[in-house]
């Protein structure tokens, strides 16, 4: 029996090749769950879905339109009957200072991190509260709790702390519903989200900031994510969970 036999996860902006949310959907399916890739591009998604073997499904979703939510939710539920985990991974970031800010930008990263978990949280929730049963985990960072990091805007920071709060609100509200809900705070992860973004005097710097000495790997982030999706935290809720190599300490 795998942890995960016989449950459907979708995971949000799992498409990017080196990133936490495919690293997810491979730990999940490797594990005995159907996944179902959400992104941007269909067909990336699509591939994706193929890449981590069969009877898992790619599908275009923008999360910070509730109709494509809507819409990728009940092709979901078409094809499966049944949604038991999401993973509102999907997130961008921007490297700016406070006064460079616009509202554009402001814009841009609250919708993608905040209103896209918003949306995928609301889409999914009346199913889960039918079946009494459902786990929502929600990519926050580091940077929400220590006020940003080298390359996260302090927007960025914002959204990722607004999705803390986000992530406790609906663990009380949904836990007599049979719905957990917690947050993963990844410190530095090698990814295409900070790949060609740090030049070698940054990279020593966030180096020297993690006792561990290393950069994370997409798959500790999944590891927390599987933890979080399986019955081995069936009484973990309104959590955050620090995965960063100690750098908070
Ligand atoms: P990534 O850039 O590799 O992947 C992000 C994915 O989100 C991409 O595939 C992108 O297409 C997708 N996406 C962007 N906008 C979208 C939208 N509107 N709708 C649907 N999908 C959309 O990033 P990653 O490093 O894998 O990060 C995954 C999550 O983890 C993000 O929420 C990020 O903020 C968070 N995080 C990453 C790190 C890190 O160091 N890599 C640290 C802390 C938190």
């Amino acid at each position: 029996m795998k942890l995960l036999d016989g449950q459907i996860a979708i995971i949000t902006g799992a498409a990017s090749p080196r990133g936490l949310g495919k690293a997810t959907a491979q730990l999940f399916a490797d594990h005995g769950a159907r996944v179902v890739i959400l992104d941007l591009d269909a067909a990336q998604a699509e591939d994706t879905a193929a890449d981590i073997g069969e009877g898992h499904i790619g599908l275009a979703c923008d999360v910070t339109r509730k109709a494509d939510c809507e819409a990728a939710v009940a092709v979901v539920l078409e094809a499966y009957g049944q949604i038991d985990i999401l993973v509102n991974n999907a997130g961008i970031t921007q490297p700016l200072k406070i006064m460079d800010i616009t509202h554009e930008d402001y814009d841009a990263v609250l919708d993608v991190n905040l209103l896209g978990t918003l949306n995928m949280s609301q889409t999914v929730i009346p199913h889960m509260r039918e079946r009494k049963t459902g786990k929502l985990i929600n990519m926050s960072s580091v940077s929400a709790q220590r006020g940003g990091g080298i390359f996260g805007g302090p927007h960025y920071s914002a959204a990722k702390a607004g999705i803390l709060g986000l992530t406790k609100a609906m663990a009380r509200e949904l836990a007599p519903d049979g719905i957990r809900s917690n947050a993963i705070c990844p410190g530095f992860i090698a990814t295409d989200i900070t790949a060609g973004k740090l030049t070698p005097d940054m990279m020593d710097q966030i180096l020297a900031g993690i006792p561990m000495g290393r950069a994370g790997e997409a798959s500790d982030v999944a590891g927390c994510a599987l933890f979080l999706a399986s019955d081995l935290s069936a009484y973990v809720t309104g959590s955050e969970l620090d995965v960063n190599g100690g750098s908070l300490i």
